[in-house]
């Protein structure tokens, strides 16, 4: 198979800052689109895979799962894009489109396994995908979306995973203008959670062990901020949640939060894979019909769905704008949460 070579920005080792490197992409074959990378936004499993906290990195690694470009070839076959168009990638660059997930839109849960963009298994060329940090990139055209023109891209990048990861799960639970929904964390995820939840019409709180965050979570769209860490405002939202959007990426108690849910009420963990401490008491559970489920990212359908549904509303994420030979710096900034709310790489600075 012919392939180009494009500049990259990578990481070659578990401990190795990420710098320029050259990668290859596949001549776009009859289905694919290739697309020059505008901007690309970066997400924490961007930084997980790079430093391996996850285990299963294959270096190098070149992260980036949000990103927005330009079409500079279609292959024969595709009739969705033409050269010139606004085009985005999001998690999936691939999926088996025969298992009974990927028949019902549900490609995040392909039963064969999706192709991540980058750490995935590469189909075309062996070895493995590499994603977003990088100049351009060669994706099987099912799997790219239109974006709205009217929107600032650079803005748009981060919903292709912090916006699709709280679209679906608000979608599953039907969330609508009769919804109250809370979203624990203000992070990346949750500030895109208030956003869409709001624009679906919900009333919504945030939850916060904070009361600094309180501004913020109002400029954002919030009608309420709990402070979770104050039994009495906990107390005055026993039983009021449909849907909880849970954000928070690290190991902590949801036992608080079930007793916020109103009957049949969801709390969903969106952020989060591991054992939860401590133990999940069953009690308010089983006598208020509630459940605590699990999401991950979106279809590539519903993808779509949610960016035309943000050109329409006029949503995107909140970004701090940096040069690709920032993102070691960036990186540190999110682990110490010094962000509000998305890092986007200007992809012109590589
Ligand atoms: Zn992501
Ligand atoms: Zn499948």
């Amino acid at each position: 198979m012919n392939t180009f070579t494009v500049r990259a920005y990578g990481a070659e080792s578990t401990t190795a800052d990420l710098k320029e490197m050259n990668i290859e992409r596949r001549e776009a074959t009859p289905n694919d689109v290739e697309i020059e990378i505008l901007y690309c936004g970066v997400c924490h499993s961007d930084l997980h895979t790079a430093r391996n906290d996850w285990g299963g990195t294959i270096y190098p690694a070149v992260p980036g799962h949000e990103i927005v470009g330009r079409i500079t070839k279609v292959g024969s076959d595709v009739s969705k894009f033409k050269v010139g168009d606004l085009a985005g990638v999001g998690c999936i660059v691939d999926s088996c489109g025969t298992c009974e997930s990927c028949k019902h839109d549900l490609e995040q849960y392909c039963l064969n396994g999706f192709t991540g963009t980058y750490n995935g298994k590469d189909k075309h060329l062996g070895g493995h995908t590499f994603g977003g940090y990088s100049q351009k990139v060669v994706v099987d055209s099912n799997h790219v979306l239109k974006v709205p023109e009217n929107l600032d891209l650079a803005a748009v990048a981060p919903l292709l995973c912090a916006g699709i990861t709280t679209w679906s799960p608000l979608k599953h639970w039907n969330v609508g203008p009769n919804s109250k929904v809370a979203v624990v964390g203000l992070g990346g995820l949750g500030h895109m959670a208030i956003k869409l939840a709001k624009g679906l019409g919900a009333e919504v709180t945030l939850f916060s062990r904070t009361p600094g965050k309180a501004e913020d979570a109002k400029q954002l769209g919030a009608d309420h901020v709990v402070i979770s860490t104050e039994q009495s405002e906990m107390d005055s939202v026993k039983g009021k949640f449909d849907v909880i959007i849970d954000t928070v990426p690290y190991v902590h108690d949801v036992n608080p939060y079930i007793t916020t849910l109103n009957i049949s009420g969801t709390l969903v963990i969106v952020g989060y894979l591991g054992g939860l401490e401590p133990i999940l008491n069953t009690v308010p559970m089983i006598m208020g019909r509630k459940s605590v489920a699990g999401s991950v990212i979106g279809g590539i359908a519903e993808t779509q769905e949610m960016l035309d549904f943000c050109g329409e509303h006029n949503i995107v994420s909140e970004i701090e704008t940096i040069k690709m030979n920032e993102i070691n710096e960036a990186y540190e900034r999110m682990l110490k949460s010094d962000v509000k709310y998305r890092f986007v790489i200007d992809m012109q600075s590589l």
